[in-house]
């Protein structure tokens, strides 16, 4: 239902004059609004949880109930309270459309200037209406001497004792000493002109949207059904600046500041009344594309790129091994070199594993170890088709040298077991969680050059891409894998709230027995260390997500539970119907479908080659593996290379003396569903 007609031209009178009304008209709508105000907004948040927030552009006490005859706090319910207020949370108990109905202001006593008076202020102070915006947005100011000045003129001595004035409190004290005869005629002086207080209209003429997607699922809906609209987001604009703003004069802040603040609220100010002006179906005031990406912010050394631009960039190689002493202040050594930190099932039936310091690939369905290679200082990420995608924990930096060589990427080639050294390929998606300061994250796609905020996504605190499907369509982005969000790395928003998917197993759940060690909850070490055990994929639009509980949930609803034993790391493939789940022991590969298991390989083996001798200092043995990945292969190098990582000709004595350290298996044992050890 629509505001009533005399309340509408209220409005319309004020956030759309017509151009003959005339500041009278103006300034009579904007008193007569202010003394229907419920009250002034003491904040420009408007939804939490999706519940409006106390005092904001949402607030029921100041617009009335959201749910007819129940106030805010439950208290008051039903007919019999009708027309009473809550003396908790001072909602009215009421079934009258109010919130069609019910204004409320901002407060601005520094003062702001309507667009539709300006013209008059600016004949009032003699100045032209492009010089009287100049100065309401502190662009230019007026000299003692009464001359009017760009902010930053080169010909003027801007010392410490140079008088001036500018923003709208220069106007104001202009204003104050004339005189309008149209204005004394109607009761009101020139001063009035310039507003303290902002009318905002009732909820109900700035609608919540929901602008449907044809990929988007009941949980999208859950997350998005509260998306404010452009007219909300200006109206919240203007509200947090005049907040500010009236609380520097409070606080008697320095001029500089407050002049500052005041042009930003009149900026805040006009940019809501342009868009308010204009009528209900203006493509302006339509809902943006529900799209979180945007030009991602620029970092220190990629200054000469232009957000938002096709970025080409060249990779720079293997991931560099920083020196021991960066590795004690930036990089936590793996304490258990054997523990699964990532995994991921590539085509041709090709698992590869990342331990603490070595990555190894096996043909899963025979066993047969392909390669292993040293990786310590990325997280493998991915794969696509030949390629696995590894990370940098920090994301992406260029290189001071060559600023087309991203370092932070790095392109793993499955077949040759040898790093991509070059120009990236299109085809390989270039897309992940990035870090400024540890809160700070975005999901950012490197070669498009967007980024998308991750404080919108509900990830929490610190968060961290923590799974990602086989396509790269989805990650998961979050600061636990407990909870936290799904982003669509297609539109750059969250699709998907993993807290709602928290329905308890229905009966007949099929369970599905894995072998190794269960999860050791006590072992504090390891929790910087070993993979969440989670993993998503959504092939042919269903959900697939593996939770830290070990179930198996085809869109929320629980298909398989995973028991006795922990699940250390786990990954789809590409179609979404083999899981990949790896511990410490074994390795699992599972029918998604039929609850199978089509293979388990047992991993114990590698632990010996892993294994470091205890007289190896633990610096030493950090390095010998982050270059070689085993001590075998470390040991396979000579003399001279073992002492330019730091080996003392003592140390290099015991290590040589040592018997021969054990190297990884070329195969691995296990079975197979058909029932043959293979
Ligand atoms: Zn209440």
């Amino acid at each position: 239902m629509p505001a009533p007609p005399d309340l509408r031209a209220l409005l319309a009178a004020f956030f759309a004059p017509a151009p003959a009304a005339g500041p009278v008209a103006l300034l009579r709508a904007a008193f007569e609004l202010r003394a229907r105000s419920s009250g002034a907004l003491t904040t420009a948040a408007m939804l939490e949880s999706r519940r409006p927030i106390e005092g904001g552009p949402w607030c029921p006490r100041l617009f009335g109930p959201l749910e007819p005859l129940r106030c805010r706090c439950g208290r008051l319910v039903g007919p019999e309270h009708r027309g009473e207020t809550c003396e908790r949370c001072h909602v009215l108990c009421s079934d009258e459309p109010l919130r069609e109905r019910l204004v409320a202001h901002v407060d601005a006593p520094f003062g702001l200037v309507h667009p539709a008076l300006a013209p008059r202020v600016a004949a009032l102070i003699g100045l032209s209406p492009d010089q009287l915006r100049a100065v309401l947005h502190a662009d230019a100011v007026i000299l003692a001497d009464g001359r009017l000045v760009a902010q930053d003129d080169p010909a003027i001595d801007w010392d410490d004792d140079m008088s001036y004035e500018t923003g709208v409190r220069a106007v104001r004290r202009r204003l104050a000493i004339l005189a309008d005869p149209e204005l004394a005629a109607a009761g009101l002086v020139p001063a009035d002109l310039v507003l303290t207080s902002v009318p905002v209209s009732p909820p109900g003429e700035r609608p919540l949207y929901h602008e449907p997607h044809e990929h988007e699922d009941r949980w999208f809906r859950a997350l998005w059904s509260d998306r404010v609209g452009r007219d909300n987001e200006s109206i919240s604009a203007l509200t947090s600046r005049a907040l500010r703003g009236a609380r520097l004069v409070e606080l008697d802040a320095p001029k500089i500041i407050l002049d500052r603040e005041c042009a930003d609220a009149q900026r805040a100010f006009e940019a809501m009344l342009d868009l308010l002006a204009r009528p209900p179906g203006d493509p302006a005031r339509a809902p943006r594309p529900l799209s979180g990406w945007l030009p991602a912010p620029l970092r220190g050394e990629d200054e000469d790129h232009v957000p938002g631009t096709l970025y080409r960039f060249r990779l720079a190689g293997a991931p560099a091994v920083s020196d021991a002493h960066d590795r004690y202040v930036h990089h936590r050594a793996p304490h258990r070199p054997e523990v699964p930190r990532a995994c991921v099932l590539a085509d041709g039936d090709r698992a590869l594993i990342q331990l603490g310091y070595l990555v190894l690939l096996v043909h899963w369905p025979t066993g047969h170890v392909l390669w292993t290679k040293p990786v310590t200082e990325a997280v493998l990420l991915g794969a696509r088709g030949d390629w696995a995608l590894f990370g940098a924990k920090y994301g992406r930096q260029l290189d001071l040298e060559d600023p087309t060589i991203l370092r932070g990427l790095y392109a793993l080639d499955l077949s040759s077991g040898t790093w991509l050294e070059g120009p990236y390929p299109d085809h390989l998606p270039a897309i992940f969680v990035e870090k400024d300061e540890p809160e700070d994250a975005w999901l950012t796609d490197w070669r498009g050059q967007r980024g998308a905020p991750g404080a919108e996504d509900c990830s929490g605190d610190r968060p961290n891409e923590w799974a990602r499907s086989p396509d790269h369509r989805y990650i998961w982005m979050t600061s636990s894998p407990d909870d936290g969000a799904v982003l669509d790395t297609e539109r750059g928003v969250a699709v998907l709230m993993l807290s709602h998917m928290r329905e308890p197993p229905g009966d007949g759940v099929r369970a599905v027995a894995l072998t190794g060690p269960e999860r050791d909850e006590e072992d504090v070490e390891l929790d910087d260390q070993v993979g969440a055990g989670i993993a998503i994929a959504r092939p042919r639009g269903e959900w697939r997500t593996l939770l830290p509980d070990g179930r198996l949930r085809r869109d929320g609803r629980v298909a398989l539970e995973f028991t006795g034993a922990a699940i250390e790391c786990a990954a789809f493939d590409l179609a979404g119907d083999r899981l990949l789940l790896v511990n410490r022991d074994a390795l699992h590969v599972v029918d998604v479908a039929h609850g199978l298991l089509l293979a388990q390989l047992d991993l114990r083996p590698l632990a010996p080659a892993l294994a470091l001798p205890e007289s190896l200092p633990r610096e030493l043995a950090d390095l010998l593996l982050a270059h070689h990945g085993t001590l075998a292969a470390a040991l396979a190098q000579p003399d001279a290379h073992l002492r330019e990582l730091g080996a003392g000709d003592a140390q290099l004595a015991d290590l040589r003396a040592e018997p021969p350290p054990h190297v990884v298996p070329s195969r691995l044992l296990g079975t197979c569903l058909d029932g043959h050890a293979s």
